[in-house]
């Protein structure tokens, strides 16, 4: 199992903010901003790089349930970013696919 799969079977503990029957979203361990969480599929796709045409519909699902909890976090009005790091120089460092909700404060371009 994947780490987000054992937070998603309570085998290590999160703090949940969001659940349906394919998506779970949990406050970051090591917040980057004053809001940040990360939406995962409960179906473990390593990652974006590896996810096949017949996920869409479930990566879909994935970024709309992003929006409805960035907007239940109070980010709606001062914007937020949402963020898939894929690869080592894509600083992905949990090899299940996840998105990153990040907002509260002003986020700077270009990322480092
Ligand atoms: P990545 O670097 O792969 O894009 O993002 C992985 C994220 O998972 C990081 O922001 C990291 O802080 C978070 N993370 C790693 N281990 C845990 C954990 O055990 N619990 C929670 N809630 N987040 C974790």
């Amino acid at each position: 199992m994947t780490l987000f799969e054992k937070i998603a079977a309570r085998e290590i503990p999160a703090e949940i903010l969001y659940e349906d029957e394919r998506v779970i979203a949990f406050k970051d361990i090591d917040p980057q901003a004053p809001v940040h969480a990360l939406i995962v599929p409960k179906q473990a796709i390593a990652r974006i790089a590896e996810a096949k045409d017949s996920e869409g519909e479930l990566l879909g699902h994935l970024l709309l349930r992003a929006k409805d909890l960035a907007r239940k976090m109070g980010l709606a009005e001062s914007g937020y970013r949402l963020v898939i790091n894929n690869g080592s120089d894509g600083g992905e460092s949990v090899p299940h696919l996840h998105c990153h909700i990040l907002g509260g404060r002003a986020l700077t371009w270009p990322p480092g």
